[in-house]
C-alpha cells in the first residue's frame, strides 16, 4: 500500500512538473498598483490578476501603499525578477524615467494603467478612461444637482481637484471647467473662496481627510452667513470627508438641504450615500473591462501584434504621445445608479442594500 501511494504520488509530481510549465511559460507580468486604501485599485488589480493567470502568464501583483519608494523599489524587483512586460498604475506619474529606463534596457514593455506615466520615452501604451469626459460628467451632474433653471441668483459652488501628481486630475479639473467656467461667467454659478485652479483645489494624494479639513476651512472663512449649494469632488473617497464636513455643521438636516456632492468610482458606501440621499452622483468606471483591455494589450505584444488603441493624440506625456485605449465613463446619481451598477454585474443588489 504504502509503495502504491509512493508510486502514485511520483507520478503525480512528474505529471505536474510536465504539466506546470504549458501553463506557465508566457513570463512573469509584473502589476503594480497604487494603494488599497479605495477598493477601486484592489478589483482593478485582482481582476488583473486573475485574467493573466487564465491566459497563461505569471502575475506579480503588488500594492505600493501610496508610498513613491516602495513603489519604485516594487517595480525595481519586477524587472530583477524578469517580468517581460510591466503595468503600472502610478502613485506619482513623474517619478518612474529611472526605473522605467533600466526596464526598457531589459527589454521589458511598459503599460501604464489608468494614470499616464509622464517624462519618459519608455511608456509603450496606456489604458485607460476618457478622463476630461469624467470631468464633463461630473460638473453636468453638478449643474443638474444646483437646479440652475429655477434659481434666480447664482448658485454658490466649491471646487476640488485631485492629486497634483496624478496626470488625471487635471484631466478631470479641465472637463469640469469646461461645463462649470460659462455658468461662472455668466453669474450663474460662484466660486465664493475664490478658490480656483488645481494649485488651489488640489488635493495631494487624493486623501479624504486633506479634503474634510479643507471643507471645514471653506465653511467657516466663507459661509457663515452664506450656504453652500454644490461641490465639485473629483472622487468618492474626498466626497466622504467633504459630506462629513458639511454634516458637522448641520447641512442635510433641518432647512439646510445637502449640497450637491459629485464623485467619482462607484465604491460602495458612495453608492449607499447616493441612495441614501447625501452624495448627489458619481461617475461607474468599468475596472472589469479597463484590466480586460490592459490583459489583452499585453498579450498581443508578447504575441507580437499591434494591441488594439483607439486614441493615438490625447496623451502627450511631455516626451511622446502615448497610443491609448480609452474607455467610456457612465454617469450615475440616485435615479439610475442601482440599475446600472447590477445590471453590470459590479455589484449585487444585496451589497448595495446592506
Ligand atoms: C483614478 C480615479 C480615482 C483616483 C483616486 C485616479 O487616477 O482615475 O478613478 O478616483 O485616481 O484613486
Amino acid at each position: 500500500m504504502k509503495l502504491v501511494t509512493s508510486l502514485l504520488a511520483a507520478a503525480a509530481i512528474s505529471v505536474a512538473s510536465f504539466v506546470a510549465p504549458a501553463f506557465a511559460d508566457k513570463g512573469v507580468v509584473g502589476i503594480s498598483m497604487p494603494t488599497k486604501t479605495s477598493t477601486r485599485w484592489i478589483s482593478d488589480g485582482e481582476t488583473m490578476e486573475k485574467l493573466f493567470k487564465d491566459a497563461g502568464y505569471t502575475p506579480d501583483l503588488q500594492f505600493a501603499d501610496d508610498d513613491i519608494p516602495n513603489q519604485l523599489s516594487q517595480i525595481e524587483n519586477m524587472v530583477t525578477k524578469g517580468a517581460k512586460v510591466l503595468v503600472i498604475g502610478a502613485i506619482d506619474g513623474t517619478t518612474l524615467s529611472d526605473i522605467l529606463q533600466k526596464a526598457h534596457d531589459a527589454g521589458v514593455k511598459v503599460i501604464a494603467y489608468d494614470r499616464l506615466i509622464r517624462d519618459s520615452g519608455n511608456v509603450d501604451y496606456y489604458a485607460t478612461f476618457d478622463n476630461f469626459q469624467v470631468g464633463v460628467l461630473q460638473a453636468s451632474s453638478l449643474v443638474q444637482g444646483l437646479a440652475l433653471d429655477k434659481a434666480s441668483g447664482p448658485k454658490n459652488v466649491e471646487l476640488f481637484g485631485g492629486s497634483p501628481d496624478d496626470n488625471n486630475a487635471f484631466f478631470f479639473y479641465d472637463g469640469a471647467m469646461s461645463v462649470l467656467q460659462p455658468l461662472i461667467d455668466a453669474k450663474k454659478i460662484e466660486i465664493k473662496s475664490g478658490q480656483m485652479g488645481m494649485d488651489q483645489v488640489g488635493t495631494l494624494r487624493w486623501d479624504g481627510a486633506v479634503a474634510q479639513a479643507r471643507m471645514e476651512n471653506l465653511l467657516s472663512s466663507t459661509y457663515t452667513d452664506a450656504k453652500v449649494d454644490g461641490v465639485l469632488s473629483p472622487y468618492d473617497g474626498l466626497s466622504i470627508g467633504i459630506l462629513s464636513a458639511l454634516k458637522g455643521v448641520g447641512y442635510g438636516s433641518g432647512d439646510l438641504p445637502m449640497p450637491a456632492v459629485t464623485g467619482q468610482d462607484a465604491e460602495l458606501p458612495s453608492v449607499k450615500s447616493v441612495l441614501a440621499g447625501e452624495q448627489y452622483s458619481s461617475v461607474f468606471k468599468d475596472t472589469r473591462e479597463l484590466a480586460k483591455v490592459t490583459v489583452n494589450m499585453v498579450d498581443a505584444i508578447m504575441s507580437g501584434k499591434e494591441p488594439e488603441i483607439n486614441d493615438t493624440k490625447t496623451y502627450n506625456n511631455g516626451v511622446k504621445v502615448v497610443p491609448s485605449y480609452l474607455l467610456k465613463p457612465v454617469a450615475v446619481d440616485k435615479a439610475n445608479i442601482k440599475d446600472v451598477l447590477v445590471g453590470a454585474g459590479y455589484y449585487t443588489e444585496d451589497q448595495i442594500n446592506n
